[in-house]
This record gives structure tokens, sequence and C-alpha cells, in this order.
């Protein structure tokens, strides 16, 4: 078992036996008349894919000449959940900034919230019957003027914008395969339905379809593709961004110079854990 000089063990020695590259990319398009055409393809009907959506249609609603050559459907939500928030299961403190950025119009009282933070108290519990309060708050508990929300609360609610704006979300379908032709993304190939456990095909079997899109969004939460460890890609469908918020501290990888490429500028986000353990990682070279 790989292990570093003071016996912790390194999860990134133990990873899946998954070849990404044959696996997840499909690179020959199935003939026009089997596939879906769409303009943009968001896949995720999470908070992030929806307000992609909901701003895509919003500023489309401007160009009308754009919008007609992206065809039928010129905005498509690709969702694997039976609706959008069906997967998002967390309660959560809301900044407000991005539904007024978004909705300017919108009251807070037309947001499906829980009402706003008026006051902010942490407490360390020392036994069952003894707490004590922790002044002054520690930053990341500080959530005065947020929002308290369900986050499936608040995508069910980001999916009936969108599609009040025109656009088409997909439930039910998982985003499978990237279409990538002449290393450029065209779309995705949707999972296939009705598999048995061991991915034998039942008696409701439905076979994935190539969905072409002219732009393809990825807002499912997912990892860019960059080694963390090492800072190398893992493959061509490396994410390059021009931010990564990364948590708690830069991991190693980021270190290599050839990471910049696909990192773009390094924000490290505080989330409250102690320093003590922070540096402790970093003097065991973790
Ligand atoms: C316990 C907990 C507490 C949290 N508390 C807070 C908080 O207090 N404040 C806060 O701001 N944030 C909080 N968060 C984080 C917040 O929930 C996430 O940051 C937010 O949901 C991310 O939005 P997203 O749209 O990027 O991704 P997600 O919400 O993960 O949405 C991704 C969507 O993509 C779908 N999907 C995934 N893979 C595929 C696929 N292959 N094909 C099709 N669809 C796919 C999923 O079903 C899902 O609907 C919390 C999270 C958790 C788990």
């Amino acid at each position: 078992m790989a292990a570093s000089s003071d016996g912790l063990v390194i999860p990134a020695a133990f990873k899946p036996p998954v070849d990404s590259r044959r696996e997840f990319i499909k690179r020959e398009l199935d003939d026009e008349d089997e596939r879906i055409e769409v303009g943009v393809a968001i896949v995720g009907g999470g908070p992030a894919g929806l307000a992609c959506a909901n701003r895509l249609l919003q500023l489309l609603a401007d160009e009308p000449e754009l919008l007609e050559r992206l065809g039928e459907v010129p905005v498509a939500v690709i969702e694997k959940g039976k609706a959008c928030g069906a997967h998002n299961l967390s309660g959560a403190m809301m900044r407000p900034s991005g539904l007024q950025a978004l909705f300017p119009d919108l009251s807070p009282s037309d947001w499906p919230t829980y009402g706003q933070v008026a006051k902010d108290a942490v407490y360390w519990m020392l036994s069952p019957k003894r707490a004590l309060p922790l002044k002054p708050t520690p930053p990341p508990f500080r959530n005065h003027g947020n929002y308290v929300v369900s986050v499936a609360e608040l995508s069910r609610w980001l999916a009936e914008k969108a599609e009040e704006a025109g656009a088409y979300i997909l439930t039910e379908t998982s985003a499978h395969q990237l279409l990538v032709e002449d290393g450029v993304v065209r779309g995705i190939r949707s999972g296939d339905k009705g598999r048995g456990k061991d991915g034998e095909p039942l008696g409701n079997f439905e076979p994935g379809t190539d969905i072409k899109a002219h732009a393809t969004v990825l807002a499912i939460d997912l990892p860019s593709g960059l080694d963390c460890d090492t800072g190398q890609p893992l493959g061509p469908a490396c994410v390059r961004a021009d931010k990564t918020v990364t948590f708690v501290a830069e991991k190693s990888g980021f270190a290599n110079p050839d990471a910049r490429e696909y990192t773009g500028e390094i924000t490290v986000a505080d989330i409250g854990c102690p320093i003590q353990i922070i540096e402790e990682v970093r003097a065991a070279g973790l």
C-alpha cells in the first residue's frame, strides 16, 4: 500500500482503473438522422447550469439572428435527475449577489428562500449541557445578510425560469461521453437506459443518443481533468480555466509551472480549516 514516510495513506496512489480516453470520449458522431442537434448543450441542471441557461437566454433575446442560427432548440439543459433539483439535497446559506445580478427586476421576496439571516451565533459544544459561544463569529460561519435556501428548491425555481425563457430541459438523461471531433468538443452522448446491474440490456433498453451542439457547457461540479498531484493534464479534454478557486490550500501539482496554463490565476478559499493542520499536511509533503 502506498504510504508517506510517516505512514499516511496517499489517496492519489489509488486511482480507479478507468481508461478515461476510451471510456468517456466518443470520436465518431452518429449519422445526422440519428442524432439530436441543439444550439448550446448545458450538462447539469443544478444552480450553475441553470444560471447559465437563464443568462444565455437573456443575452440571446438581444441577438435574434444568432438565436435563429442556433436552431429549433437554442439552449438545452441535460439533467440526469428525474427533475432539476432531484439530486441537490443540501440546505444552504446563499449570498444574494448572484440572483440579484441574474434577475435584477425581481425582489428577494420572489426568490425561493426561507428568509434572510439576521443574526449569527456559533457555539462550541463542550458537553451535552455546556456550550461556549465563539466570539467573534469565525469568518466561514458569518452569514448575516445571506439567505437560507434549499438547493433543490432553488434549482427547481431556476429551471422554471429557464423554461419560461425558452430553454429545453431534458431530464432523466445523463451525459455519458463527450463527443470530440478534430480535438473540438461537439456535444455529448447520453447514457443508455434500461440496463441491469451488470450492464446487460433489459426489456426496456434504449441506447444513448448523440446530442450535437455548437457549444457545450459542463456544469456538473466535475474535476477539470488536471492531475492535482502532478499538475499534468490527464487527457485531451482537460479544462483550460482563466481562474481556479481551490479549497484550503494549493494542490501540490499547482507548483508545476506547466499547470498554470490550465488553472489560470489561483485563489485559495479559506473554509475555516485550522492553519496548524494545513501546515502539518504541507510539512508531510502531501
Ligand atoms: C451538505 C452540503 C452543504 C452545502 N452548503 C452550502 C451553503 O451553505 N452555501 C452554498 O453556497 N453552497 C453550499 N453547498 C454547495 C452547493 O450545493 C454547491 O456549490 C452547488 O450545488 C453547486 O452547483 P452546481 O450547479 O455547480 O453543481 P450541482 O449542484 O452538483 O449540480 C450538478 C447537476 O448536474 C447533474 N449531473 C451530474 N452529472 C451529470 C451527468 N453526467 N449528466 C447529466 N447531469 C449530470 C446532477 O444531477 C446535478 O443536478 C453545499 C453542498 C453540500 C453537499
